[in-house]
C-alpha cells in the first residue's frame, strides 16, 4: 500500500488515540471518552475552506488536517483501530467525520460497513452535506450501519456562514443547501436521531445563536454545542473565544430548549441581542450540572456519548464542555460566571 490514505487509514482524535492505547496518557480530571471520533484522511485534505478550521485550504502555515477542533488526529490503519475498540467496554459510540472531498461519500460507507461487522458500537457520521443531494445517500449509511447523523452548520446566521465558510472565501459550502439535508436526514433518520453543530463566537449574537437552536429544534435535530477556540494557523487565529458567561447563557438555553423546557417565544433579549431573561427558573437547572455538559450524540445507556474532552479548551481550564457531570465546586464557579451577567458585568 503505498499512500496511507481513507478508507484503510483514518485519523482518530488525540483523545481516542490515547483511549486506544496508540499513545500512553490521561485524561485531566479523570475524563473517560465515551465516543471515539474518526476523520476521513486525503492527501488533498477538505475541499472546504472554512476560515475556522484547522483542516481548511486556507490555512495558512503547517500541516494541513494536524489539528480540527482543537486538538492533534494522528493516522492509523483502520483494522487496528477496529481491534482495539473492539475490546473497550467504555466505548459506546464512533462517529466518522466526512470531511468534503470526492471520494469521502463512498469511503464512508466503507467504514460504516467495517464497524458494523465488527463491532458492536453505535455509529453516527458527521457528513458533509455540500456532498449530499439525494436521500437516497443517507439511505445508504443508514442500511450500511449508521444510527445518527450530524450535520455541521457551525456559523448561526446565513450571513456568518456565507462570509466564514461560502460565498466570502470562496468555499464551496451554502447556508440553505445545509439545512435542506438536515431536513432530509431527518426524513431518512427520524426525527432527534439528527444534530446540528453550532459555534459559539464566530460574530453572532446571543439571539441569533439562539434562533439557529430553536430552527433545529423544530426542523427534529439537537443542538451539539462548540465553543469557538482559535486554531493557529487558520485564518481566524487571532479572533478571542466567546467570553465564559456568554458561552454559559446558550448552553442553558440550549439544554432548556432541547429538553423541551422553554422556547425562544419566552426568552428575552436586549438591544444588543444579549439574554437577559430565560423565561423561567433556571436555579434549579443550574444545579443539575448537566446543561454544562459536552452536547452530542448519545450511547448505551442514553447519555452523550461524544464527550470529547478538551476538544474546546486547555485541559487547564477553565473548562467550557464538561466531559463528565460537574461536581459541586464546578457548579459553584459556573454559578459565578453565569451572575457576572446579572450584574451587568461584560468580560
Ligand atoms: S455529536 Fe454526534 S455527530 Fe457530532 S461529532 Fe459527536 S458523535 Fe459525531
Amino acid at each position: 500500500m503505498s499512500q496511507k490514505i481513507s478508507p484503510q487509514f483514518i485519523q482518530t482524535s488525540l483523545a481516542a488515540s490515547l483511549t486506544l492505547g496508540f499513545q500512553q496518557g490521561s485524561f485531566h480530571r479523570h475524563a473517560k471518552l465515551k465516543g471515539l471520533n474518526l476523520l476521513l484522511h486525503y492527501e488533498e485534505g477538505c475541499l472546504g475552506r472554512c476560515q475556522f478550521c484547522g483542516l481548511s485550504r486556507s490555512r495558512r502555515e503547517g500541516p494541513r488536517g494536524k489539528t480540527f477542533i482543537r486538538v492533534d488526529w494522528p493516522l492509523y490503519p483502520l483494522d487496528e483501530i477496529i481491534m482495539r475498540a473492539k475490546g473497550k467496554d467504555q466505548i459506546h459510540r464512533v462517529c466518522i467525520s466526512m470531511i468534503t472531498h470526492p471520494r469521502a461519500l463512498e469511503d464512508t460507507l466503507y467504514v460504516i460497513q467495517r464497524l458494523k461487522m465488527e463491532t458492536d458500537l453505535y455509529i453516527s457520521i458527521l457528513i458533509s452535506p455540500t456532498l449530499i443531494h439525494q436521500n437516497a445517500s443517507l439511505e445508504a449509511m443508514k442500511k450500511a450501519g449508521a444510527d445518527r447523523v450530524g450535520i455541521a452548520i457551525d456559523a448561526a446566521t446565513p450571513g456568518l456562514f456565507d462570509q466564514l465558510r461560502g460565498k466570502g472565501v470562496e468555499g464551496p459550502h451554502q447556508w440553505d443547501h445545509y439545512w435542506k439535508v438536515v431536513q432530509m436526514a431527518t426524513s431518512v433518520f427520524g426525527k432527534f436521531y439528527v444534530g446540528i453543530h453550532l459555534i459559539v463566537g464566530l460574530g453572532e449574537t446571543e439571539k441569533e445563536m439562539i434562533e439557529a437552536i430553536q430552527k433545529g429544534q423544530d426542523m427534529g435535530a439537537h443542538t451539539h454545542l462548540f465553543s469557538f477556540f482559535p486554531e493557529k494557523g487558520s485564518p481566524m487565529e487571532d479572533h478571542s473565544p466567546p467570553p465564559l458567561a456568554q458561552y454559559r447563557r446558550i448552553q442553558l438555553a440550549r439544554w432548556m430548549i432541547n429538553e423541551g423546557l422553554g422556547s425562544i417565544d419566552r426568552i428575552k433579549f436586549d438591544q444588543v441581542g444579549r439574554l437577559i431573561d430565560f423565561g423561567i427558573d433556571v436555579e434549579p437547572l443550574i444545579r443539575l450540572g448537566e446543561p454544562f455538559m459536552t452536547s452530542g450524540c448519545p450511547g448505551r445507556d442514553g447519555k452523550v456519548a461524544c464527550n470529547r474532552p478538551y476538544g474546546n479548551e486547555r485541559p487547564s481550564g477553565p473548562i467550557r464542555n464538561f466531559p463528565f457531570m460537574p461536581e459541586a465546586e464546578d457548579i459553584e464557579e459556573i454559578k459565578k460566571q453565569l451572575e457576572d451577567w446579572k450584574d451587568g458585568i461584560l468580560e
